[in-house]
């Protein structure tokens, strides 16, 4: 087996990810025209982490103006205590 250079495995490294597959993420609101709610938790407890943290929007594909409404929403149902703010590591 030829001895591989450290450079040539920085390539592959690069490569791997520059071909690994990219999902094209559509906004689910604008896609069934609603609008985030505090009143279904949820329907919000999908945006948001195992931790309880609100997920950006490079990880759900939510627009930038549902995203804005969809952090109102949250923070709204977990004042209402219909969301956690954080959730515990066991
Ligand atoms: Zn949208």
């Amino acid at each position: 087996m030829p001895k591989r250079k450290k450079k040539d495995e920085k390539k592959d490294r690069k490569n791997l990810v520059a071909q690994a597959p990219r999902r094209v993420l559509v906004c689910p609101f604008c896609q069934t025209n609603t609008i985030p709610t505090y009143k279904s938790p949820e329907e919000l407890q999908r945006f948001v982490s195992d931790r309880g943290r609100i997920l950006p929007r490079l990880r759900t594909g939510i627009c930038a103006k549902h995203q804005r409404k969809l952090a109102q929403a949250i923070k709204r149902a977990r004042h209402l205590a219909l969301l956690p703010f954080s959730v515990r590591p066991r």
